[in-house]
């Protein structure tokens, strides 16, 4: 996947799916539980990024519904330099969230906030070198969360399963509106898991201050 995972980031995964685990028994987290599924359709699926998107050393990230670490914390193990923001709407996931670091001796910043909430403070508003998202939302909605973080210059890394084309030229105009532009998406195999597909979308002129929309506007009267 284009990363190197040294021993400490093995022992840091190891220490991610035990705890999966252990919290999916007392809250919701996942529908994927045995050691292989969390491994590919978690883990790898994650770190699929890197064979896309290079990060430079030091970047600003923010994961918009982060859940229980997809892809945020799996990128964070992989690259503890990263400067990343976990965002969900979900305080409960997110308790959960700081268990794990804490028990990985890792940090992150911790944001309980909904996306186009956030996206309208000026402490979070095109501060972003990255923004990433793993199923949150169609495209054409996830580009009006994710894309008002990013810096200009900087990107938006959508990850997808199958489709993918269907829903980039849904969202088109929508990106373009929001000041972004499609870089490329890239197609491949997770193993035996299925088509997965990673989209990169460049942030090429601010967003304007129109955007985001209130949730409910968001998806009642789409970008189109
Ligand atoms: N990204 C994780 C993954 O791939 O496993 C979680 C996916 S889960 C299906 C969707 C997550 O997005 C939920 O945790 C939900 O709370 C969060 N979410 C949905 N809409 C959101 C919004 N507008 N702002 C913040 N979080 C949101």
């Amino acid at each position: 996947m284009g990363v190197i995972l040294d021993e400490k980031a093995l022992e840091r995964f190891d220490i991610y799916a035990k705890l999966l685990k252990e919290w999916n028994e007392k809250i919701n987290l996942t529908a994927i539980t045995d050691p292989e599924g969390i491994t590919v359709k978690h883990f790898l699926d994650s770190l699929s990024l890197f064979k896309v998107a290079d990060l430079p050393k030091g970047a600003k990230l923010i994961d918009v519904g982060t859940g229980a670490g997809f892809p945020g914390v799996a990128l964070l193990i992989a690259r503890p330099d990263l400067k990343i923001t976990l965002l969900d709407s979900t305080g409960k996931k997110l308790k959960v969230i700081e268990d794990i670091l804490f028990n990985m001796d890792l940090e992150a910043e911790i944001l309980h906030a909904r996306a186009e909430e956030a996206a309208r403070k000026a402490e979070y508003r095109e501060k972003f070198d990255f923004s990433t998202a793993r199923a949150v939302a169609n495209l054409r909605e996830l580009s009006e969360y994710c894309l008002p973080f990013v810096k200009k210059g900087g990107t938006f890394i959508s990850l997808k399963a199958a489709k993918a084309q269907e829903e980039i030229d849904g969202a088109k105009k929508a990106i373009s509106l929001l000041g972004g532009e499609i870089l490329k998406a890239e197609s491949f195999e997770l193993l035996d898991a299925g088509e997965r597909n990673i989209i990169l979308i460049k942030k090429i002129s601010q967003t304007s201050p129109k955007y985001p929309r209130p949730s409910a506007k968001i998806s009642k009267n789409p970008l189109v």
